[in-house]
């Protein structure tokens, strides 16, 4: 899938999240799809700006709540779960900048970061300040990066942009792999969106990202437009050749790592 029909597929899906009990449903579908998988929780990446202000397809208030009741019933199931705001890379800091503007007042506490997502086309030192202020609100800073974009975002990121933690990271090089080990930087690996994002990198580098000692876990990205969950992501992942104590070992990452186990 070419990214254009990825976005295609993303904004027919995001019509649909036009009222509380919408996006109520959308976490429920979440819920289930973690229960399924034998998850504990999951760290929901949301993009009310996208929604409240570009669309005018809900009120900020009804998205909140919406997630609100949907992460209160996830609890009663036993599952932990947050909120991470996306931001699209490709329209840059000033639209960072207006996600913030829109969230950051009255922001509810089940929101723990702020990522970027979308086509990496603008450089992460750009981002730099949006991040910092994001930061400055108590929230955890993510973002996608080496999917779409050249391996060298995710080192841009980490050293200019100030980022925490790499979704993707799959096009970085040797030297990359190794200074996101040393630093313990979280990347979230999901095979299935790399498949149809990024089908030109192979073999999948996941084998290698563990060997150099990378926090890597399994995420399944984008669920609501590339069908996938997080049991599939451990069969592909076991399919790149992983043994049982890799597969132990992401999941370890993802418990330790995953911002909605934290306090
Ligand atoms: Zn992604």
């Amino acid at each position: 899938m070419p990214f254009e029909g990825f976005i295609e597929a993303f904004l027919f899906g995001a019509m649909l999240l036009d009222s509380r009990e919408a996006v109520l449903e959308a976490v429920r579908a979440v819920v289930r799809r973690t229960l399924a998988s034998g998850g504990a929780g999951f760290d929901l990446w949301a993009s009310p700006h996208f929604l409240v202000v570009h669309r005018g397809q809900i009120s900020l208030d009804a998205f909140w709540r919406g997630l609100e009741e949907g992460l209160a019933e996830a609890q009663v199931q036993g599952l932990r779960g947050c909120v991470v705001l996306d931001a699209v890379n490709h329209f840059g800091p000033k639209h960072g900048h207006a996600v913030l503007d829109l969230t950051l007042p009255g922001l509810p506490p089940f929101v723990k970061g702020f990522s970027t997502g979308g086509l990496e086309g603008c450089p992460f030192r750009d981002w730099a300040p949006v991040f910092d202020r994001a930061r400055a609100a108590g929230l955890r800073i993510a973002a996608h990066a080496g999917e779409n974009g050249p391996g060298s975002n995710v080192r841009e990121a980490v050293l200019e942009g100030g980022v925490e933690r790499i979704v993707h990271g799959l096009r970085a090089d040797e030297a990359t792999f190794d200074l996101l080990a040393e630093r313990g930087v979280p990347v979230d690996v999901c095979p299935s969106s790399n498949r149809a994002l990024a089908p030109d990198v192979v073999p999948h580098p996941l084998p290698r990202m563990l060997r150099a000692g990378v926090r890597c876990a399994l995420g399944t990205d984008d669920p609501g437009v590339i069908p996938c969950d997080l049991a599939m992501e451990a069969a592909a992942a076991q399919a790149m050749g992983l043994d049982a104590t890799a597969l132990a070992t992401l999941r370890r990452n993802s418990a330790e790592d995953a911002w909605c186990f934290q306090a």
